[in-house]
């Protein structure tokens, strides 16, 4: 993720801090110069950073902490609030009928994210629609397809049409059923004229209600050129950065949009069409600082309970946290987790487990794998009731049955053992902070 080592980092000279009444300069200067080191190579612009150091530096040594607040908390809250401002709002996105045009130059992710805007429309509850014109690149119209299949939504394209502009009109009559059009468009190495007038020419068709710039956020801060020039041209609402996950530059991009008079509409980060999300920087920068972003999970929750079909209160976040964790909830989880994406990705969003105590863990803590995940499966159908609600009681000879039963080796049996041990000790780690500063820290945040 991007600015991954920010948020620990900063835990770490944070935690430093604990027990102190009073900050000193020389305790402030520590944790500027932490978050210095992070952003810039990030790739944050540098004036940038200077602007947002003495911001923090100043606000923490002028301000005074309200009763009840430590110091330590006090700072985190400052650099939060300052690292909000840095990335800017998000784009205004209302959920309801409208036509949205993708630009972009080659390569920036374009045709992948038309089809995951597509997916998280729909799972607002919208009819999106993708109308497909890059007739420039070959691929582009199968590649959509498919995509479009994928993400299950409409789709409209000809292969057998050279003129954007006709696909673009046909595209917005044979689509008429749809609450939202993403008109994807051809990019270019450069902006160059070519690609300007073409994309003039679709928006005059299309007359479309926003323009997203799609940017890869590998460009770190030279975003703000291409945000700018793109601007000066067709006009922007909004940017999404893509491919936040391959890159340690994102951090750059980020700030970089919002140097521009543009915001964030949404950010990717993968493959797949669920490789989505809304850009929320309040939520983005607290998952960033190791705060959590409880509103993404509960979003996941929600989406994966959909596809095991099961009732959403059988399994809440927060639950998770509280009472005996048995094997039964083990596996409830490992299901749920497997709809829900890549493991670190969902700690990342649970308050407390984001930033250090993901590093105190054995590396192969979350390592659940497919393969490991099929073979739990099978084995816990071999496990007694009682053995499943109290795992403890598997010893030698339990072991050797349920292997026997199973047909998985004594080996697997017990990496399962293990593997819910480990669960089950992290979640106890965590509901011990759950009392402690980390929720003060939440319940601030959310003022
Ligand atoms: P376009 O030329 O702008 O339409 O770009 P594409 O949508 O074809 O994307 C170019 C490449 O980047 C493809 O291989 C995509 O799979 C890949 N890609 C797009 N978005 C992401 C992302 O968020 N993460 C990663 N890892 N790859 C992405």
């Amino acid at each position: 993720m991007v600015l991954d080592n920010l948020g620990s980092s900063l835990r770490g000279t944070l935690d430093d801090l604990r027990g102190k009444s009073r900050l000193s300069e020389e305790d402030i200067e520590d944790i500027v110069k932490e978050i210095q080191r992070s952003l810039l190579q990030a790739d944050v612009d540098v004036s940038l950073v200077q602007e947002l150091s003495d911001n923090i530096e100043t606000r923490a040594l002028d301000e005074e902490p309200p009763a009840g607040t430590t110091p330590r908390d006090w700072v985190l809250r400052i650099v939060y609030e300052e690292l909000v401002e840095m990335v800017g709002e998000s784009t205004d996105l209302p959920l309801e009928e409208q036509t949205i045009m993708l630009a972009g130059l080659y390569g920036s992710g374009k045709t992948t994210t038309a089809a995951k805007m597509a997916w998280w429309f729909s799972t607002k509850g919208l009819r999106p629609a993708i109308i497909q014109t890059d007739t420039d690149r070959p691929g582009a119209y199968d590649q959509s397809k498919e995509m479009a299949d994928r993400a299950e939504v409409d789709f409209y394209g000809d292969p057998d049409e050279d003129d954007p502009v006709t696909i673009a009109r046909e595209g917005l009559e044979a689509t008429k059923d749809a609450d939202v059009r993403i008109v994807d468009t051809a990019g270019r190495d450069g902006l160059n004229q070519e690609l300007i007038d073409q994309i003039e020419r679709i928006e005059q068709a299309v007359n479309p209600d926003r323009n997203l710039l799609v940017l890869d956020a590998a460009m770190g801060q030279s975003a703000k050129s291409q945000a700018a020039d793109f601007e000066a041209s067709i006009g922007i609402d909004g940017v999404v950065i893509t491919k936040l996950d391959g890159t340690a530059k994102g951090g750059g991009a980020l700030a970089a949009v919002n140097e521009t008079d543009s915001t964030i509409a949404f950010l990717g980060s993968g493959e797949t069409v669920k490789d989505i999300e809304r850009f929320e920087p309040s939520g983005f920068i607290s998952r960033l600082l190791g705060m959590g972003d409880l509103k993404q999970l509960t979003e996941r929750v929600e989406r994966a309970m959909e596809e095991t079909g099961e009732e959403e209160e059988d399994w809440d976040p927060e639950d998770m946290m509280e009472g005996a964790f048995t094997l039964k909830d083990m596996r409830k989880q490992m299901q749920t987790m497997n709809n829900m994406g890549p493991l670190d990705q969902v700690m990342d969003m649970i308050p407390g487990l984001g930033g250090g105590l993901m590093d105190q863990l054995p590396d192969d803590a979350m390592d659940v794998t497919q393969e490991r995940m099929q073979d739990f499966d099978v084995i816990m159908d071999s496990m007694t009731e009682a053995e499943m609600e109290n795992p403890r009681v598997v010893g030698q000879s339990r072991t050797e049955r349920i292997a026997r039963g199973s047909g998985k080796p004594e080996e697997r049996v017990r990496e399962l053992l293990d593997q819910h041990r480990q669960m089950e000790q992290m979640l106890k780690q965590f509901q011990g902070m759950g009392d402690g500063d980390m929720e003060r820290m939440m319940k601030q945040m959310q003022q």
